[in-house]
């Protein structure tokens, strides 16, 4: 899955490339690529056709087009597999090619859903009053936001009967951060994933929050330099900054701070990598 750099990397692409272009035609190829939507593709092309595309937004992994003057919106489900590509329009069409929009003031190119595994979608919702589609209403403001409450989040954090990496995880309280981001950051704060929050200090939670935003903020300037190119692309080989993980990945590799050999554990149906040196266990696993 995506995480919140690769996809807002998608979300700066659209920015350039969609934004205030209005929909000629949107064009359903496969009914799975809109089953979300239960009128159907002929009815979610309707919808689009005549409106104006605003500015690509974002919260955590979830991105949306707005459609001017309906208040709805259209979201993108990425799935596993799922691709949003701007492409001329004359270059040939993607094998899994499922939904294909044409704009009227941009007659070159066009936006292409491409989902070889068809786990993703786009979907139309009205929007709430903070213009974000209703059924992502319950999502956090991501680390990135300018409107994250740090302060708020410590609060939270310190109620919570939960551990760190569940927490970091948990959309309703921060949103966008998975688990490879988790790991990383995890590793930098020097913190196991399994601590306790209940005992969190400020300053414990402020470090943490810091290198959640430098992981992601690191990864993002990497994937920057692909914003000029036409092609916007968020699963594909160079869309991932694996190269570049500390933590996530590296099990029996030396920890790049203390050497030691980096440890493996199942971890709620995934994994989760650790230097068993710097990130020591608590005492008492909750
Ligand atoms: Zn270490």
């Amino acid at each position: 899955m995506p995480e919140l750099p690769e996809v807002e990397v998608v979300r700066r692409g659209l920015e350039r490339w969609v934004a205030h272009r209005t929909v000629a035609e949107a064009e359903v190829l496969h009914p799975r690529a809109v089953r979300r939507h239960v009128a159907g593709g002929e009815d979610f092309g309707q919808r689009l056709r005549g409106h104006r595309v605003g500015v690509p937004s974002r919260r955590g992994k979830y991105l949306w087009l707005p459609l001017e003057d309906t208040g709805q919106s259209v979201l993108a489900h990425l799935g596993m597999s799922g691709q949003l590509l701007v492409q001329p329009h004359t270059a040939p069409d993607e094998k899994h090619l499922r939904v294909r929009v044409r704009f009227t003031d941009a007659l070159d190119t066009e936006l292409r859903f491409v989902d070889q595994r068809t786990f993703g979608g786009l979907s139309l919702h009205d929007n709430t009053p903070d213009g974000l589609p209703d059924v992502i209403a319950h999502i956090a403001r991501d680390p990135l936001d300018p409107h994250f409450d740090d302060e708020a989040f410590h609060q939270a954090l310190r109620r919570r009967r939960t551990t760190v990496k569940r927490a970091l995880l948990d959309q309703s309280l921060i949103s966008g951060v998975g688990n490879i981001y988790a790991d990383e950051a995890l590793w930098r704060a020097r913190v196991h994933y399994e601590r306790p929050t209940a005992g969190f200090t400020r300053p414990r939670t402020q470090l943490l929050l810091g290198h959640v935003r430098d992981v992601m903020n690191a990864a993002l300037s990497q994937g920057g330099t692909s914003f000029d190119s036409l092609y916007v692309n968020v699963n594909g080989e160079s869309g991932y900054f694996d190269r570049s993980l500390d933590a996530y990945g590296r099990e029996g590799l030396p920890c790049r701070r203390c050497g030691t050999p980096m440890r493996r554990r199942a971890w709620m149906n995934r994994s989760s990598y650790y230097c068993p040196r710097c990130q020591r266990a608590p005492r008492v696993s909750s």
